[in-house]
This record gives C-alpha cells, structure tokens and sequence, in this order.
C-alpha cells in the first residue's frame, strides 16, 4: 500500500493506518511560543539523504497537512531516483499564512527540529518559502539547500527547472512526432510564473508557437513585453485551445475528468507537481486518448538537481548539464512505456524503484 486517503461524509480527509505507510520517518513539530506547527516526512533513503523543500500552506486541518507531505515526500524519493542524484526523498509542510505568519523564530525553531534529525533530511524552499527562511534555517543547522549566492548558495532553481522542462518537452516531442524541433509547435503555457517565465524564453528562441495564461495580469504584461510574439489568453481559455503541447506550470490535477474531454494536444509536459488528478485513473486515460504525458516529477528534475549541486560545491555549469540528461531520461522511458505498452506515469515509477531496489540490494544503502 502506497498511501490512502479518503473522504468520510462530512468531507473529512480520512488518514489510513501507519502501517499502510511506506514512510521510513514522520516527525511532528510543535513550538507553542513560536507558533511553529510543522510536519517532517522522510519517504525513503535508500539512495542518499532525504532532500525536499518545506511548504507553508493555511492548511484547514493537521490531517490535510499530512496527506500533502506524506505524497509530496514520495514524490521526491521517485524524483532524486529518476534524475540519478544521491538522494531520498523526503518533505516538509508548515501549517500557516505564508504573509503573516513568517517570523525569524519560527523558522530558527524549525531549523532545530531539522537539525536533529542528523542529516537524514535536508530542507530548501516550496510554496510559500523564499530564500530569506533559508538563511533563518541555516542559522541552526546545515541542513538546508537553496541558500543565496552570496551565502554560496545556487539562489532561484526555477530557471534550472525550466530548462528541465524544456529539455523534457522536446523529448516529448521527439516521441510523438519523430522530431525534436519545437519551431511552429502550438504551445500552451499555463502559469507565467518563475518557471513558465523561463519556458517561454526557450520556446520562443526555438520559433514555438506560444500561448501563456495566469490568474495575475502583470505577470503576463511583463513576459508579453520580453517576448511579444506570444498570446495571451483567460485562465479558462487555455483547455480548450488548438494545440500541439500542454504545458501545466501552476497548479497540479489540471488533467481530471473535466478537462481531458477538451484537451486537444498530443503532449503533455510541463512543471507542475502531481498533474494528473489521479495517475492510477488518468495516466491511462491520458494514453488512450494518444497523448503522451511527461511524468511531473521526471521533467521538472532541474531544481532537485541544483540543490545537489549546492550541497557538494555549487558549479552551474555541471547542474545544466546533469538536467540537460533528462532528455535522455525521458526518451527511454517513453520508449518503455511503448514497448511495455503501460502509462507513462508506470513506466517512470518502475524505473525509479529499480534504481533503489538494486541499491539495497547490492547494499549499496545511504
Ligand atoms: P510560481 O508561483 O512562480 O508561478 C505559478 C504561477 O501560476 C503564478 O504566476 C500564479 O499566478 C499562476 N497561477 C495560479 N493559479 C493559476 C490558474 N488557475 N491559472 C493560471 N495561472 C495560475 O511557481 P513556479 O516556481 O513557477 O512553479 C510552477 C509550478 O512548478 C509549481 O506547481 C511548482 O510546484 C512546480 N515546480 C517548481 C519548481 C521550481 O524550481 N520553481 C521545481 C519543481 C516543480
């Protein structure tokens, strides 16, 4: 059993029982002066430490809280795996207003239970988290990623995730229409933030055809200025546009029952965490239709990857070229997922647990 959760007739969020779980580790974070009501959870760390960022969220309930990082933790454990890093997986969430909430004891507080936990996990950030609560973190423990440059860090990874994505995307392409040239492909962008920002950079030097959507109009007046070839169009337009290539850069579960009807393209490959509403219901819904999705966590490797590359001697260079390989590592699976003939979602998952399996098996454990 991976996890479960259900819905009881309240609309509670009903938790399994532990031993459902396949979490090596949860910590429960409670600091009554600082206000800190946090939760650690270490998924596996078979392949190295368990690296993740801490997200900061209103969450209604502490049971809503653990679902989030009990599967944001399991993410990471496949994400390290598939992109060859030296790394568990593991994740953190704060339950709290990311605007008013934030103090430097919280998270000096909060760098503390990170510390004792030895180096098994290490943080960086995630929605709601900036660099600023690293360097508060930092001041307790070592064990935090995504520190500043001017503290040695590698700063922002979104530019390095964009270029993941993109190299993901002509991966993609390369699959669906024998040819990784992106020129005159319709794409469309939804979220023009940190990483959608980067994307559109790559796919507009390549002669893509792009349309971008977000919810905040400044953002897309300001890369509509940088790139004036691209279309604007409404958040609720973007399902229902002719294109080649979708492109989730905001929010997960966009691909669920409602929107797949509408959704014309053929490929599937962008930023966003856990994209598939369900994987066990849409990643095969999603390939009888004939789209090929690009696993979430495979293409949107490139900030796990800089963050490696921080914690053994930040070098810019070597992190673009490590993501640079998840075109390499999206093609097989592709190709797996054909010749398997499974969701493309599976064929990810199988190789990632492979990688780890063989390493406890040779005793190669972390
Ligand atoms: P961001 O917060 O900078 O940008 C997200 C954008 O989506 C914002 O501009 C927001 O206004 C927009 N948005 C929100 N709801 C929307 C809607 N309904 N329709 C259209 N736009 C909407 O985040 P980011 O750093 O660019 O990351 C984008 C996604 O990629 C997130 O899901 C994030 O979890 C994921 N991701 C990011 C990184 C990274 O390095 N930044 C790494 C891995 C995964």
């Amino acid at each position: 059993m991976v996890l479960t959760s259900t819905k009881n007739a309240e609309g509670t969020l009903v938790l399994g029982r532990m031993e459902e779980y396949e979490h090596e580790e949860v910590l429960f974070c409670f600091d009554r002066t600082t206000g800190l009501r946090s939760i650690i959870a270490i998924h596996d760390t078979t392949l190295g430490p368990a690296l993740g960022g801490t997200r900061m969220w209103p969450y209604a309930t502490e049971a809503e809280a653990l679902h989030d990082v009990l599967r944001l933790s399991r993410g990471m454990t496949y994400k390290s795996a598939l992109a060859g890093l030296d790394l568990g997986g593991g994740k953190a969430v704060i339950i709290g207003d990311a605007r008013t909430d934030k103090t430097e004891a919280m998270f000096r507080r909060f760098g503390r239970f990170v510390d004792s936990l030895n180096g098994r996990y290490i943080t960086a950030e995630d929605v709601g988290m900036s660099t600023a609560e690293m360097v508060n973190i930092r001041k307790e423990t070592n064990n935090v990623a995504g520190l500043p440059e001017e503290m040695g860090g590698s700063g922002d990874p979104s530019p390095v995730t964009a270029f993941g994505v993109y190299c993901g995307m002509k991966a993609a392409a390369k699959t669906a229409y024998g040819n990784d040239d992106l020129n005159g492909r319709k794409v469309a962008i939804q979220g023009a933030g940190n990483v959608g920002r980067g994307l559109v950079g790559y796919l507009a030097k390549d002669g893509a055809k792009v349309f971008l959507t977000d919810i905040h109009d400044d953002k897309l007046a300001a890369i509509k200025a940088e790139h004036p070839s691209i279309t604007i169009v409404k958040p609720n337009e973007i399902y229902d546009l002719d294109m080649d290539i979708y492109s989730p850069c905001a929010l997960g579960a966009t691909v669920n029952d409602e929107t797949l009807p509408k959704l014309k393209c053929s490929v599937i490959a962008g930023a966003a965490n856990n994209q598939l509403a369900n994987e066990v219901v849409h990643g095969p819904e999603v390939m009888k239709r004939g789209i090929l999705y690009a696993p979430d966590y495979l293409i949107n490797a490139g900030g796990i990857i800089n963050c490696a590359w921080e914690r053994k001697g930040y070098n810019r260079k070597a992190a673009l070229n490590q993501t640079e390989n998840i075109y390499n590592t999206a093609l097989s699976i592709f190709k797996r997922s054909a010749e398997e003939n499974i969701p493309t979602y599976l064929a990810a998952n199988q190789a990632a647990e492979q990688r780890i399996r063989s390493m406890k098996q040779a005793g190669l454990r972390f």
